[in-house]
């Protein structure tokens, strides 16, 4: 067996020999054998391994810098060495380490020098000198303590002016420069952000934030897009656990594809939203071809029409959509009644062809027979000839008269064919009055008509309960009505109150709904108004009236009303709301109408 040399060695040597000679394994018995062994002298000099100077050597790895990932990886290789204590890894992770260095400082320094000062002058489209400025500022102030990450960090500032920007954004910054390391993503950024702490990784209170925020904002946002909104959920499963940072830079990743997605479907989603839109204005266009004739439902189509056109909001497509179900519940009314009375004029005209024919035919016919007839009487010879002849006539005439009979019969039941049908007629304009009372407009004024109030009014009050703000409703009344009417007539009457609606619709905001309540009060919903606001509104209104003065025939009429307001609380219902706005009403009359009374609410 060689002579072990190595301390190692020595000492599983001297363990053995401990063994093999039967000698007590004491202290000193272990030092006579362990020279005997290394052939070095007892007493004269330490065991090898007692001599490793790890202390030394520790405190000098401790006294290199560790700024960069190669250095830290430098100072891990030491501190292994030194447990080890193998002078010899110690020799040649440090040797390695400086001749690296070398290496460095061969970095063409020189030519990135020049090019940083010619492309500091150079023109960059959307670059200022300043920015660029600022951008170098801030490269040298946070990467000047690392050769290689300064180098590096130089070449990616001239790489992002050449795309206009400060910051290059398209690799990562200082992959190479930090190696396969696995300290690497410590450095993902040259600043971190404050949200990162100083392992690189994000705090865990922005974790549970983002990942809250993906979760209930984004995921729910997501209902019409089930793959997008697991993507969303899976994001901040995976931001919770993100806690080292090789997790954190792969879900940034991910999330830069997320968004990306995102952005794509956001743009379909405004690229159906305006197919749509399209679609309805041709459809409205095409009902409106159909129904020329009918004024209402043009009048109606015209509103959906102004509606679209408007910028679209819930409320505008909610009320699009009433009026549409309106248009084609009427429309449908009208076509069944007029294919009734179609139906019936048919009938009627086949009847009365029937009749012509067979009249006519038996006339022609008659006629015939009647002129036979004279010539036998001029041809007749004697009295019984002449006798035949008369009894033929009268057979004849007889058979004329019946067919007449036969004919007024059938036109007779022909005639009462047409009062049934027109009694059919007035049957279905019964019920189709019968059942306007599903429309929720006024088909005088197109405003709503009470049913079309009270759905509105449930809407609303939801809509403030639920978004917690202030709702106001105001009721009018026309002043001296009645004296409008008796001085003009009931059409001028009706003209007013048209012209009423209509200042009101272009006065109020779109958000705000106006009713007619009865005769001629009107009922206004201003949802998100405090009580002074819907005031002032409606005084507004008072005024636009007087300046928009009202035609009747050629004469201008005045037209003013009176009017209660009240706001909303959380114990009114709808008709004890109204009663109150009535009561303020009444209260305006009462002292000089033309005035707007305010109620607080009880
Ligand atoms: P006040 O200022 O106190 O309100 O007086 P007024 O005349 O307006 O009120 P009153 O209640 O005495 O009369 C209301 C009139 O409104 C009576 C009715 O003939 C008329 N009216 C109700 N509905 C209509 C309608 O649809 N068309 C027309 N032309 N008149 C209507
Ligand atoms: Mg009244
Ligand atoms: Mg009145």
């Amino acid at each position: 067996m060689s002579t072990p040399t190595n301390p190692f060695e020595i000492a599983r040597e001297t363990l053995k020999q401990l063994a093999v000679r039967r000698t007590p394994p004491t202290p000193d018995n272990y030092l006579t054998l362990y020279h005997e062994i290394a052939g070095t002298r007892p007493g004269s000099k330490k065991p090898e391994a007692a001599e490793f100077p790890d202390k030394q050597l520790r405190s000098l790895a401790a006294a290199l810098p560790k700024s960069s990932p190669d250095q830290l990886r430098l100072a891990r290789l030491l501190d292994e060495a030194v447990k080890n204590s193998s002078w010899d890894d110690y020799r040649k992770y440090l040797a390695d380490f400086v001749s690296g260095l070398v290496d460095s400082q061969r970095l063409t320094w020189g030519d990135l020098i020049a090019d940083v000062l010619r492309q500091a002058e150079a023109k960059h489209p959307g670059l200022t000198t300043a920015r660029k400025r600022e951008s170098l500022d801030h490269v040298l102030n946070n990467s000047a303590s690392n050769p290689e990450i300064l180098f590096k960090r130089l070449q990616n500032l001239l790489r992002a002016w050449g795309n206009g920007k400060t910051v290059d954004t398209t690799t990562p910054e200082d992959e190479s420069a930090a190696g396969d390391d696995d300290t690497a993503a410590h450095d993902l950024s040259s600043t971190p952000p404050a949200s990162v702490d100083e392992g690189g990784a994000l705090l865990p209170e922005l974790r549970e934030l983002f990942a809250f925020t993906l979760e209930a904002t984004v995921a729910t946002q997501l209902v019409d897009s089930p793959a997008l909104a697991t993507d969303a959920r899976q994001l901040a499963d995976e931001v919770r656990r993100a806690q080292a940072p090789e997790a954190l830079s792969g879900f940034l990743e991910r999330l830069k594809r997320f968004a990306y997605k995102l952005d794509l479907l956001t743009e379909d989603q405004a690229e159906l939203r305006r197919s749509l839109l399209e679609l309805l204005r041709l459809l409205v266009e095409n009902v409106h071809e159909l129904v020329v004739d009918d004024v209402w439902l043009n009048g109606q189509i015209d509103i959906v029409r102004d509606i679209i056109d408007k910028p679209l909001s819930q409320r505008t497509i909610d009320d699009a959509e009433r009026r549409l179900k309106e248009v084609l519940f009427k429309q449908s009314q009208l076509k069944s009644s007029l294919r009734d009375a179609r139906d019936a004029i048919k009938h009627l005209l086949a009847g009365f062809i029937d009749q012509l024919a067979l009249f006519s035919d038996a006339t022609s016919d008659y006629h015939g027979k009647i002129g036979e007839c004279a010539e036998k009487i001029t041809a007749a010879n004697d009295l019984s000839e002449l006798e035949s002849v008369i009894t033929e006539v009268m057979k004849e005439t007889r058979n004329i008269q019946l067919s007449t009979e036969h004919a007024r019969d059938e036109l007779r039941s022909t005639q009462q064919k047409v009062q049934e049908s027109e009694a059919r007629i007035q049957q279905l304009e019964k019920e189709l009055e019968a059942t306007s009372n599903l429309v929720r407009h006024d088909q005088l004024t197109g405003v709503l008509n009470r049913r079309g109030l009270e759905d509105m009014f449930n809407k609303e009050m939801a809509r403030s309960q639920r978004h917690d703000t202030v709702l106001c409703v105001a009721l009018l009344d026309i002043d001296n009505f009645k004296k409008l009417n008796d001085a003009h007539g009931h059409d001028v009457g009706d003209q007013a109150l048209i012209h009423l609606a209509q200042v009101c619709r272009e006065t109020l905001r779109p958000q705000d709904t106006v009713a007619r309540y009865g005769g001629e009060e009107f009922i206004i919903l201003l949802p998100e108004t405090p009580l002074d606001d819907a005031a002032a509104v409606l005084t507004r209104l008072q005024r636009e009236l007087t300046k928009r003065f009202f035609l009747g025939g050629n004469e201008k009429i005045l037209i003013t009303f009176s009017a209660g307001v009240t706001q909303m609380t959380e114990d009114d219902t709808q008709a004890t709301v109204i009663k109150r706005s009535d009561e303020a009403m009444y209260n305006a009359k009462q002292t000089g109408k033309n005035r707007v009374v305010k109620s607080p609410a009880t």
